[in-house]
This record gives structure tokens, C-alpha cells and sequence, in this order.
């Protein structure tokens, strides 16, 4: 991933204008939803289509259930080799240790978010973050729709028995895919609003339209291009490449476990 700065979003480290900038996207969400937004690490670019945007899909949608479990241990592994390495660049995007990891709920199918299904998460995330609690409940669906470019603080409710670790605490959002940054930028507000110190939102995929937006094919040719190499045995080497926060923070980039 490319860090923040000339042409690169320096809120969702996505393609942006020349100089340090926002993306059209995050300042239109951001002008929607009326808040600063959080800041985002993504963990891969993620081209649609690609292999990775695949797995990221799959893991929830595949309507062969042998294939949604495959899919979910990529995603799993995908999220533990990140956090094994760059826990201490959320933790500086953050400013200081976080306290619960929250994956942001779906707005597209009922129930909770597809990440609280894959099986370990917790785990990892509670072994990786010096303890930090995997909380799959903190948010629940609000009553006001959200969509593509659509953020509202309303879409999502912290519940009540999640208010007492949300406030005053630093939290991580995780979300599979980052598009539009609407949806979990409308959950980060609400988290704020209920009192977290900070928020900063992981997203697995930074989703790019190549195809289709000749500023995500010229960013994609810029960047350096990490393969998407889930589900493969990545080795230490990749793992330990810079993510998108490590330049811009300084934080240290910690000895594998
Ligand atoms: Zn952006
Ligand atoms: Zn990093």
C-alpha cells in the first residue's frame, strides 16, 4: 500500500489528487456526515476483479459452504499476518493501545457482520493487540439506510452493553472491503459519538475500479504492487513490508512473534 501524500488520499490512502489531499470520496462523506473522518489502514489494494476481491466476497456470499470456510481462513490469516506486524502503526494511527476491535455490521444481509463468523478472529486479534477484546456486538444496524457514497451516523447503535468499553477507549474498526469508505466511516462516527478517544478502521481490500476510473488504473501503476498472495504461505518478507501507516507514523515495524 502507499502511504499518504502526493496522490494518495491521506484518509483512506486511496488515489487523490495531486499534493496532500482527500479523495472525491472522503470528502464527500465527510461533508455528508459532517465529522472528521477516521483514519484508514488498508492491508491490501485490492483491484476488482482480483483474486483477493474474490476471497473478500467469498468468505460471506459463496454459496458452497467448503468454499465460504477456505475463503474464511484466507481472510483470517490475511488479517493475522497484518496485525502480527503493524499492530504498533494502528496503535500510532491511534494514539496509543487499542482497547476493542469491532468489525463494522453489514448492511446487507441481517445479523451482525460476516467477519464475527470467521472462526479465530478473536483469538488473533486478543494475541496480536496486547489484549484487546474482539467485541462483534458493539454495533448493531440503526434504523436510517447507508450505501455507496451514502454515509449516515444513523445506520448503526452502539449497544448498551458495549458503551462502557467503547467510551474513553481507542478502538479498531475492522471491515473486509473499502470502497466509498460510507459505511465504516458513518460506524467510526458513531463509535465517537458514544465516547471512543479514537477510532482508526482497518480495511482488508482497498477496492479499485481499474476498469472503469482511470485514476485508480494510474494509482495502481504507481503503487507498488503487493501480489495478492492470500491463502498462500506468505512468508515472513512479505509480511514485513511497510503498510500504508508505517511511513507516515514512524512507528516501528515489530520482530515477527
Ligand atoms: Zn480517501
Ligand atoms: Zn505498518
Amino acid at each position: 500500500m502507499p502511504a499518504p501524500g502526493p496522490g494518495v488520499c491521506l484518509v483512506c490512502c486511496g488515489p487523490a489528487a495531486r499534493g496532500p489531499a482527500l479523495c472525491f470520496a472522503c470528502r464527500s462523506v465527510a461533508r455528508q456526515l459532517g465529522v472528521p473522518l477516521a483514519p484508514v489502514v488498508p492491508v491490501r489494494v485490492c483491484p476488482l476483479p482480483s483474486p483477493l476481491y474474490a476471497v473478500l466476497m467469498g468468505y460471506k456470499e459463496s454459496p458452497v459452504g467448503e468454499a465460504r470456510h477456505r475463503y474464511a481462513s484466507m481472510v483470517r490469516a490475511l488479517l493475522d499476518a497484518f496485525l502480527a506486524v503493524h499492530t504498533p502503526c494502528v496503535a500510532a494511527a491511534a494514539g496509543g493501545p487499542i482497547r476493542l476491535a469491532v468489525p463494522v455490521p453489514s448492511t446487507a444481509r441481517p445479523g451482525g457482520s460476516p467477519l464475527a463468523g470467521v472462526r479465530g478472529l478473536a483469538e488473533d486479534v486478543g494475541r496480536r493487540m496486547d489484549g484487546a477484546r474482539w467485541s462483534p456486538c458493539a454495533l448493531r444496524r440503526g434504523d436510517a439506510p447507508v450505501g455507496h457514497m451514502w454515509p449516515d451516523a444513523r445506520a448503526f447503535t452502539v449497544t448498551p452493553e458495549a458503551r462502557p468499553e467503547v467510551a474513553g477507549g481507542r478502538c479498531l474498526l475492522l471491515d473486509d472491503t473499502y470502497v466509498s469508505g460510507a459505511r465504516a466511516q458513518s460506524a467510526a462516527a458513531v463509535l465517537r459519538r458514544a465516547g471512543a478517544m479514537a477510532v482508526v478502521i482497518v480495511a482488508l481490500g482497498r477496492v479499485l475500479r481499474p476498469d472503469r476510473v482511470p485514476a485508480h488504473a494510474a494509482y495502481l501503476q504507481r503503487a507498488t504492487l503487493q501480489p495478492a498472495d492470500v491463502g498462500t504461505d506468505e512468508g515472513h518478507g512479505s509480511a514485513r513490508r511497510p503498510c500504508a501507516r508505517c511511513v507516515q507514523t514512524g512507528a516501528p515495524i515489530a520482530p515477527i512473534a
